[in-house]
């Protein structure tokens, strides 16, 4: 069930229909809009009685809903959500971009990216500390040392932090440290880990998982929202599929369709999604043009030494670029206000 408040609807008519809701047993989730607010019911087992709702004040109509996702749908929010990510955000205007090494390898090592990071007007930098590898044997990551590291490159570049957290005291980790926790693609349906996500007060930076269908993506979207946290911001990363020439299969289609279902942000990681350095740039330039509301894209200053993704980093000088690149893109599907102002 979907309550639909009036434009004019004040603040108190809208605590009395959570009051209800509460009082019902069930929970409800505000969520105001450009025109109005709607608040989603989330508990309930069986379909809700609509008399409850209908002929309250400032109520506009009571909805069923009929898709297995509720928070993360349109029908809640039909315009697309801005998630602010410490002191900037995702989704809105500008094109968010998040770029910096896959791992955590040394302050040398991170400083000298985000240098370059911050140096390109990026707002967000990305660096794991937990690494989720194949192999018991691989590099693990640094842990909270390099978390340390991380939280350096916010205080010194003034750059927001997003990084992954593999389980609960990870997260705990991470909220301490950094401004977005990643949930990786491996983890998408770790269902206990989204539930204690959705309890934090930080954006959740939420991958799609190697083989998710775009009910499962965005049903593991709706179980961090449905415990409060309604920052979450979407992930494509490639899938698997038979082809060898490419580390995954980015599915560019899910873009367009996740934004016609849901109003939270899509972004795009072109880096795991082809594992390859010379097919990042086409991908993520591909990225934008279909509306992606973002990039993810590793970015480290000597890839053959790497400790892990080195294939498919870039260089400083090569991520420089691109970002020029995929803004000019984006400034040609939404001109920027300067060039709006010049034609009116
Ligand atoms: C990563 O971002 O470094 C990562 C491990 O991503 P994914 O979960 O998409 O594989
Ligand atoms: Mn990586």
């Amino acid at each position: 069930m979907l309550i639909v408040m009036k434009p004019t609807a004040t603040q108190s008519e809208i605590d009395r229909v959570m009051e209800i809701v509460e009082t019902l047993g069930f929970r409800p989730h505000a969520m105001p809009g450009a025109s109005r607010t709607a608040i989603g019911i989330t508990g309930n087992k069986g379909a809700v009685d609509r008399a409850h709702f209908e002929n309250l004040p400032g109520v506009a109509d009571a909805i069923r809903v009929t898709k297995p996702y509720k928070l993360v749908s349109k029908d809640l929010r039909p315009e697309r959500s801005v998630i602010k990510v410490g002191d900037s955000e995702i989704g809105g205007e500008k094109l968010a971009m998040i770029a910096g090494p896959c791992a955590v390898e040394s302050p040398e090592q991170v400083f000298q990216v985000a240098e370059v990071v911050a140096g390109s007007g990026a707002k967000f930098f990305r660096g794991g500390a937990f690494k989720p590898r194949t192999s018991p044997y691989a590099f693990q990551g640094k842990g909270e040392d390099g978390l340390k590291v991380l939280a350096e490159v916010r205080d010194q570049f003034g750059l927001n932090i997003v990084t992954e957290a593999m389980d609960e005291h990870g997260v705990d980790l991470v909220e301490k440290y950094g401004d977005c926790i990643q949930i990786g693609a491996r983890n998408m349906q770790n269902f206990s880990l989204l539930k204690y996500v959705g309890q934090t007060r930080k954006p959740i930076l939420l991958k799609r998982g190697l083989s998710a269908t775009l009910d499962e993506f965005l049903l593991a979207a709706e179980y961090v929202m449905s415990e409060g946290n309604y920052d979450v911001i979407l992930c494509e990363r490639g899938v698997r599929s038979f082809g060898t020439h490419a580390r995954n299969t980015l599915d560019l289609s899910i873009v367009p369709a996740l934004h016609k279902l849901s109003h939270l942000p899509v972004i795009v990681d072109p880096s795991h999604g082809t594992g390859r350095n010379y097919m990042v740039d086409p991908l993520a330039r591909a990225a934008v043009a279909v509306g992606a509301d973002g990039l993810i894209i590793e970015v480290h200053p000597c890839p053959e030494e790497a400790l892990c993704d080195g294939a498919q980093a870039l260089l400083p000088g090569q991520f420089i670029e691109l970002f020029e690149q995929v803004q000019a893109i984006r400034n040609v599907l939404q001109p920027a206000e300067e060039t709006v102002a010049l034609q009116v």
